[in-house]
Parts: C-alpha cells; sequence; structure tokens
C-alpha cells in the first residue's frame, strides 16, 4: 500500500534521498560504510562542508558573515546554549507555543527573560503582533512555526537587538529575507534530514559577548573553530541532511518547494474551510503552511474517520498529545498527491455522514 506520512517529526523524506542514504550506510567508500570511516576522512570532511555550504547557500547567507554548525542535542539543546552563548542581562522572548516556553525556561536558569508577549491565555492559536521589543535587552527570541498549535509567523519584526529563531519546524520552507536573523536553529528531523544533528545558523559577531564562561561543548565559537568536528559528529544525521539540501536545490531551491508547499496548504486549508464536519484551531490569518491542526465537530464520527484515512494509507494524523484532535503535518517532502488523498478522506466522510 502506498503511505502518506503526515507525521509532525520525524517526519517524511524525499524518496531518493532515504535509497541514497540507505546505500551510503552499505557502500560508502569502496566497500566502507559511511557508518564506520573516520570523521576526519576525506570522505566525510567533504560531505560536511557541502552540507555547511548548501546550507548557508540556500538561506542566501553566503558571504555574509554568517557560520552554518550541524551540533547534536537536538533543539532543545540550543534552548540553552543560545542563552549561554548570548544572554548577559535580559532577553526579551516572545511566547507563541510549547517549544517556546520549554526556551524560555531553559533560558531562565542563567538570566532574566521578558516575555514580549504571549497567546497562552488562547491555547496558542494565534500569533501575538504589535508588541516591543526594548533595545537595551541582549537578544529576542522568537520560534516562526508552532509544530504542535499550527501557527506560524507570517512576518517578523524589526528587532533592534540580534533576532534569535527556532525554526525547527519551517526551515527551507519559505523565502524570508534571512539576514533578519542573527542566529537561526533548527533540530534536522522536520525538513531536514533523520533525528541526530541540529542546523545552527550564527552571525559570527554576534558572539564572544558575555561575561561569563562557556563550557566547550556550549560554545558556538568552539565548534566555529573546528568546522562542526570538535567531537565525533553524527555522520548519519549529517549525511542525509546534506542529501536533502541537495535534493532542495535541484528542485529550485526555497522559492520552489515554497511554490509547493503554498499548493498543499490551500489545499488542506479549503477543505477545512468547506467541510462542516472539521474546524481548524489556528486562527486564520496564522495558519503554519507545515502543521495543520483541526477536530472534528463531531466526536462519534472520530471512529469511522481513523478507520478511513488509516485505509487510505495516511500516517501520523494524530494531534499532540496536549491538543488532541489531528495534525496534518506538511512539511518539505510530503507531495501534493498525500495531501489530496487526505482531502478525499475528508469529504468522504462528510458524503457518509
Ligand atoms: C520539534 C521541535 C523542537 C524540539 O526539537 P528536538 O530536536 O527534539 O530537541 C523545538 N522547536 C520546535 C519548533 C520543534 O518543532
Amino acid at each position: 500500500m502506498k503511505r502518506h506520512n503526515f507525521s509532525a517529526g520525524p517526519c517524511v523524506l524525499p524518496k531518493a534521498v532515504i535509497e541514497k542514504a540507505s546505500q551510503a550506510v552499505l557502500d560508502y567508500d569502496n566497500g566502507l560504510s559511511l557508518i564506520e570511516i573516520s570523521h576526519r576522512s576525506k570522505a566525510f570532511v567533504d560531505v560536511m562542508e557541502k552540507a555547511r555550504t548548501l546550507a548557508l547557500e540556500l538561506l542566501g547567507l553566503e558571504g555574509k558573515g554568517y557560520k552554518a554548525l550541524f551540533l547534536q542535542g537536538g533543539a532543545s539543546t540550543q534552548f540553552l546554549m543560545v542563552a549561554l552563548n548570548l544572554l548577559e542581562k535580559r532577553a526579551g522572548y516572545l511566547n507563541t507555543g510549547t517549544w517556546s516556553t520549554k526556551a524560555i525556561k531553559e533560558a531562565k536558569i542563567f538570566d532574566d527573560i521578558y516575555e514580549v508577549a504571549s497567546s497562552e491565555s488562547a491555547g496558542f492559536n494565534y500569533i501575538p503582533k504589535g508588541y516591543d521589543i526594548p533595545e537595551n535587552y541582549d537578544y529576542f527570541h522568537c520560534t516562526s512555526n508552532n509544530t504542535i498549535f499550527g501557527t506560524q509567523m507570517k512576518t517578523f519584526p524589526d528587532a533592534p537587538i540580534p533576532m534569535v529563531c527556532d525554526m525547527s519546524s519551517d526551515i527551507f520552507s519559505r523565502t524570508l529575507d534571512f539576514t533578519k536573523f542573527d542566529l537561526i536553529y533548527a533540530g534536522a528531523q522536520k525538513n531536514l534530514g533523520p533525528a541526530g544533528t541540529t542546523l545552527v545558523v550564527v552571525r559570527e559577531d554576534i558572539l564572544g559577548k558575555v561575561s561569563r564562561k562557556i563550557p566547550s561543548m556550549m560554545d558556538y565559537k568552539t565548534h566555529i573553530s573546528k568546522g562542526s568536528m570538535f567531537n565525533t559528529p553524527p555522520v548519519f544525521a549529517v549525511y542525509t541532511s546534506m542529501l536533502t539540501l541537495e535534493w532542495l536545490k535541484n528542485k529550485g531551491g526555497i522559492a520552489a518547494i515554497e511554490e509547493e508547499n503554498e499548493k498543499k496548504a490551500r489545499l488542506m486549508y479549503s477543505e477545512l474551510d468547506l467541510n462542516p464536519l472539521f474546524k481548524g484551531y489556528a486562527v486564520k490569518e496564522d495558519r503554519s503552511y507545515m502543521n495543520a491542526t483541526f477536530t472534528l465537530e463531531n466526536e462519534n464520527l472520530k471512529e469511522t474517520f481513523d478507520t478511513m484515512w488509516k485505509e487510505a494509507g495516511i500516517n501520523g494524523l494524530n494531534g499532540h498529545r496536549s491538543v488532541g484532535g489531528y495534525r496534518a503535518s506538511m512539511y518539505n517532502a510530503l507531495t501534493l498527491e498525500s495531501v489530496q488523498v487526505l482531502v478525499e478522506v475528508m469529504s468522504e466522510l462528510e458524503r457518509k455522514a
């Protein structure tokens, strides 16, 4: 049966990428597996360099003072690493969901955090707007796409201080002026590769300004000076991410995938709006193009609907355990055809009910 993987993360990757990565596990360098060769070998050093270069190139940040790093510990480690490296007195955080709440909690361990705005009281179903970012703060932190609640920042403030963004679930999915950001991080397992590596893109000149001592592994400067090879890197995750970046470049880059992502999202949301059996969770203007969250108006239809989508080959449609309902994650590698299958199941339910 053909599968349609709507999983929120780890998630669908391009088939060609999975095939090539599998082959590399079997034989990468004259009979040796990718996962048994030295990370210092030319074969792998080239991979790491290519991955870093492609990331900057696709984001339009080459030659602009940025460095790309592939680190470990997931986006969750970035919650504390950002604070360790940038937080001297006080930072401003925009609280738009579970992940930003976790980022705030970690940063509070180190110093004072100010929530510039929060949508918590509305169950994080919208993105706050019109807030001020004090210019005497060390940095401003936001989350571009709220994977769990299905909201997405469509515009970003002109921050008078360094802007840090958790782009774990929508990096490389849409064109943005990435020079607006001073530090971007993203766990690979949403739009990039398997779990195990985190992409960090940082403008070098914002580093080295805090007075605290930073442990080597937590210091961005360590990883910059060692080209993401201070310790053994997760070779399989980096290689697979590199393949996805190549795949994206060959497709025409972010602008090309953005067009596909818009088509998928339009199809999904028009069904949600037209079908009286379903209700979207996020307010319309802030709807995420990556994760569409919705519920059934009538819970009695749950069993029927669940059976129908499973029979259609759909996987990973259940909402996050903290929100319930459904979540259709439409990352870069999910095809329009998969969304058509889901939308067909939703309208079939309407015909039946
Ligand atoms: C998934 C996710 C995270 C957590 O990533 P890990 O790599 O599991 O630590 C953080 N932020 C956002 C926006 C996410 O979607």
